[in-house]
């Protein structure tokens, strides 16, 4: 792990060694440390399935949470979600700032379906922080980062604290000291009629109020709180029945499966996806939403699902498996 200290003096960031090297570990699908003026952030390449599922791993996170993706400008925002008046209006009074918008994505976003948690809808946020910007230019992708610490402790506001916490995870730990902000940036959803206030954060509800000219209503999706039930309506949910934990393909089936050998049937199965040949969870945590969404293409009106083990990223498999697999209204 390198760790890079930059001092308020520091002028132009971009000619220091360590920010190339920052630059490439994105790029080649590594972890780094990022500060924000909100928290600190375990950064990744959001266009990149198995980055993302490195984020979800190191967090040790049991549910994959859609991942904010930050980006340089609102001009290159608007290349991965629609924009309506309300949240131009929004990023052009509040953006670089502690603000994230989730609008509808755009279906040529190259962002991977494991940022977004498999949804329609993606959030994305032009950070105050230049170093943040900056990498993201350098390394041509937005870069989906959470807070840079493990699931269910609180968020890293020093460089020591992502150290200590996820550490052994990243390439490179960047040291702005403390952030200014110290609590996460606010996130407000317009995506439907009424715009949503989805957490509190860096930026207050009146300021925003203000701007919009209207009430924010306030619906409750926290980061690692448990998910409210009124959420899981919002996550992708194919049209097809999952059946989990399945030990043959029944006839008119698509096969999810994990590992080998298939399972009895699979021969006769409507489509099949192999999240990893080798049971690699990682791999399978990558390639999860995609396949669902494959699989739903092919028609089947049920998708088998193999075992998949409740360890490590197995967690949040199986916990987004649960969610695709339950009644619906
Ligand atoms: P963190 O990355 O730790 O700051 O947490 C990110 C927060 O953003 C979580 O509470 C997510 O549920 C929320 N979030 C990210 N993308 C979306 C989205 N498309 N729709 C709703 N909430 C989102
Ligand atoms: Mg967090």
């Amino acid at each position: 792990m390198l760790r890079w200290i930059i001092s308020p003096e520091t002028r132009d960031l971009r000619d220091a060694p360590e920010f190339t090297a920052a630059v490439s570990a994105l790029r080649s699908g590594q972890l780094v440390a990022i500060p924000t003026e909100t928290v600190y952030g375990l950064g990744a390449d959001a266009t990149n399935p198995q980055a993302c599922a490195g984020i979800y791993a190191a967090k040790g996170r049991p549910s994959f949470n859609p991942l904010i993706a930050h980006v340089p400008s609102l001009e290159e925002a608007e290349k991965h979600g629609r924009f309506d008046a309300r949240a131009r209006r929004l990023a052009e009074a509040f953006w670089p700032g502690p603000l994230t918008l989730v609008v509808p994505r755009r279906a040529e976003s190259p962002v991977c379906d494991l940022a977004t948690a498999g949804l329609d809808t993606i959030a994305l946020r032009v950070p105050a922080a230049r170093i943040m910007r900056d990498l993201s230019c350098a390394a041509g992708c937005p870069i989906a980062a959470p807070s840079a610490n493990r699931s269910g402790r609180i968020s890293a506001t020093t460089a020591d604290d992502v150290i200590e916490d996820l550490g052994q995870h990243i390439a490179v730990v960047i040291d702005t000291g403390p952030t200014p902000v110290g609590v996460e940036s606010t996130i407000v959803a317009l995506t439907d009629d009424v715009p949503r206030l989805l957490r509190p954060g860096g930026l207050s509800r009146g300021d925003i109020e203000a701007i919009l000219g209207e009430p924010l209503k306030r619906t409750g999706a926290d980061d690692e709180a448990p998910a409210a039930p009124g959420m899981l309506s919002s996550h992708y949910a194919p049209n097809a029945r999952l059946r989990l934990d399945a030990q043959n393909v029944r006839p008119g089936e698509a096969l999810l499966a994990f590992g080998l050998p298939l399972p009895p049937g699979a021969e006769r199965a409507v489509a099949v996806e192999s999240l990893s040949e080798t049971g690699n969870l990682v791999e399978a945590a990558a390639r999860l939403f995609t396949a669902l969404r494959k699989l739903d293409a092919s028609g089947a009106s049920a998708i088998c699902v193999m075992p998949v083990p409740c360890e490590g990223l197995g967690e949040a498999i199986n916990d987004r498996l649960a969610r695709a697999s339950a009644p619906r209204p």
